[in-house]
């Protein structure tokens, strides 16, 4: 556990409402409070985790993200969010993250302002804060195509003005709603702009589109359940991924808890090691979930019986498909390889 907290960690796969933890969400009901908006104060942040036993199906689910939304509403309620939540992961070993979000407008903010927001409490010089942080923004599937080009745009534009901060372009949502075709004209001028792209992928069972997304070749996938034949995806989705050696976001507790894996020791991250395909240790929703992305490596060391340099080197690993600039991989590989050293010797 110590040497899972320890080991300087990436996290490339975490949606920043869904990484809300109870205590942030008390500190954000209490800005609510104090600045006079009141119908903020009795949402039921119980219901916002997702155990293991939970009943909620996968739609249900993403039900719980709108108890995150109502404390993410103004410029200053994300600044804080987004903060505390770095904070967080800081404190939990992990020396980069790739925060995720989807803008919203709101009743006090736009999209715009919303994704301003985060960059402005990611780029604010702070001496608590030392893990590097980048934004990818968010798609949500269930979008009218409107709004769909619209957050491209915007992708596009922050990414002009803060390129080393804007570093990608994602689609998530509930993946029982919308047609992958139809955002991919967006996702091509965001990645024309120099944007990267990840994609969830393969969270239910539609190899169409699991094909589909392969073929569009994003720079990393998300989830990835339903490819391998014994998940629910095809010979031919598991050959295409094996061919496409795309890197796949592994979120262990996110798909035992909503119940697209049985349990931890059956999860796909098996068949992908095997094969040798590219992984990352992901947390997805860390409040929603109540992990950690140490808690994560240290559940996939004890379901595959992994060693210490085994789980190092996940780390390590994972530092190849971050969508930063090589200098910014180099420093973090650096602090891997030494924590590595120091704790050989
Ligand atoms: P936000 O983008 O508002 O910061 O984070 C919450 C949003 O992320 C959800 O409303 C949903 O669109 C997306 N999300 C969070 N977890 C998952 C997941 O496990 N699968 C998918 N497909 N989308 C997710």
């Amino acid at each position: 556990n110590f040497f899972c907290k320890e080991l300087p960690k990436i996290e490339l796969h975490a949606h920043l409402n869904g990484s809300l933890s109870q205590a942030t969400m008390l500190q954000l009901q209490r800005y609510y409070v104090d600045a006079g908006i009141s119908d903020k104060t009795n949402t039921f942040l119980d219901e916002f985790q997702i155990g293991a036993g939970d009943t909620r199906n996968l739609s249900e689910c993403f039900q719980v993200f709108s108890i995150a939304h109502s404390l993410t509403s103004t410029s200053e309620a994300l600044v804080m969010a987004t903060e505390l939540t770095l904070q967080e992961f800081q404190e939990d070993g992990c020396c980069y993250i790739e925060l995720r979000s989807t803008p919203r407008d709101t009743q006090y903010i736009t999209k715009k302002q919303y994704i301003d927001s985060i960059i402005r409490a990611m780029e604010k010089p702070s001496i608590n804060l030392s893990i590097i942080s980048k934004l990818i923004i968010s798609i949500n599937r269930a979008s009218q195509l409107q709004e769909v080009e619209e957050i491209a745009d915007i992708a596009i534009e922050r990414h002009k003005i803060h390129p080393d901060t804007v570093v990608g372009i994602e689609l998530s949502g509930n993946p029982a709603v919308g047609n992958f075709g139809d955002f991919i004209p967006a996702l091509n001028r965001a990645r024309q702009s120099g944007l990267k792209v990840t994609l969830h992928c393969g969270e239910v069972c539609n190899p169409e589109e699991v094909l589909e997304m392969l073929n569009f070749k994003p720079e990393r996938i998300g989830h990835g359940v339903c490819i391998h034949p014994k998940y629910g995806g095809t010979e031919e989705t598991w050959i295409a991924l094996c061919q496409s050696k795309i890197p796949v976001e592994v979120c262990l507790t996110s798909n035992v808890n909503t119940k697209i894996t049985p349990d931890y020791e059956s999860h796909h991250f098996k068949e992908l090691i095997e094969a040798g395909l590219p992984v990352v240790l992901c947390t997805d929703d860390k409040g929603v979930f109540a992990t950690s992305l140490s808690q994560e490596y240290r559940l996939c060391a004890e379901s595959f019986g992994l060693t210490r340099i085994q789980v190092a080197k996940l780390s390590l690993d994972a530092a190849q498909y971050i969508f930063s600039e090589a200098n910014i991989r180099e420093l973090i590989i650096g602090k891997i390889l030494k924590f590595m050293n120091d704790y050989a010797s």
